[in-house]
């Protein structure tokens, strides 16, 4: 998972990796760097030809984000639910993005939404392990 730029910036860092120890989950690696163009592009394969991803792409670029390899019970599925439905506006009191986030773009966590994208997702971020 990410804890993106907009999260680093408003000092939510803490917040946020707080709830993920509280819940149970183990934080198996973690990094603190600026995502590059590229890195971006092979990120949001999925999003790259939509109209919002030149912002979302100039957003995430903007500034140190955190990556983080989490484990635990189904932790997939449990983070997915932790961190809320995309829109900040919409997402369900109780979740990162619910209590957090009044943004579609800005926020605050992206998290892999299958085993197949995990293991995509950790080899570009984590290439070593
Ligand atoms: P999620 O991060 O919930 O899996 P998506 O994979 O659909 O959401 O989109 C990736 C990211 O692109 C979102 O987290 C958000 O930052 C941005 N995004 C998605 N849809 C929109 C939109 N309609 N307008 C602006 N930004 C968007
Ligand atoms: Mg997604």
């Amino acid at each position: 998972m990410l804890v993106k730029p907009d999260a680093v910036r408003r000092g939510l860092l803490g917040e946020i990796i707080s709830r993920f120890e509280r819940k149970g989950l183990v934080i198996e690696a973690m990094e603190l760097r600026t995502m590059d163009a590229a890195l971006a592009d092979e990120h949001y394969a999925d999003h790259v030809e939509k109209a919002f991803y030149p912002p979302l792409k100039e957003f995430m670029t903007s500034g140190p984000l955190a990556a983080l390899v989490l484990s635990g019970d189904q932790v997939i599925e449990v983070v997915r639910a932790m961190i809320g439905s995309t829109d900040g506006r919409k997402a369900a009191a109780g979740t990162i993005r619910g209590d957090l986030s009044l943004s579609n773009r800005e926020n605050l966590v992206h998290a892999s939404d299958s085993p197949e994208s995990a293991a995509r997702e950790l080899s570009l971020w984590f290439p070593k392990l």
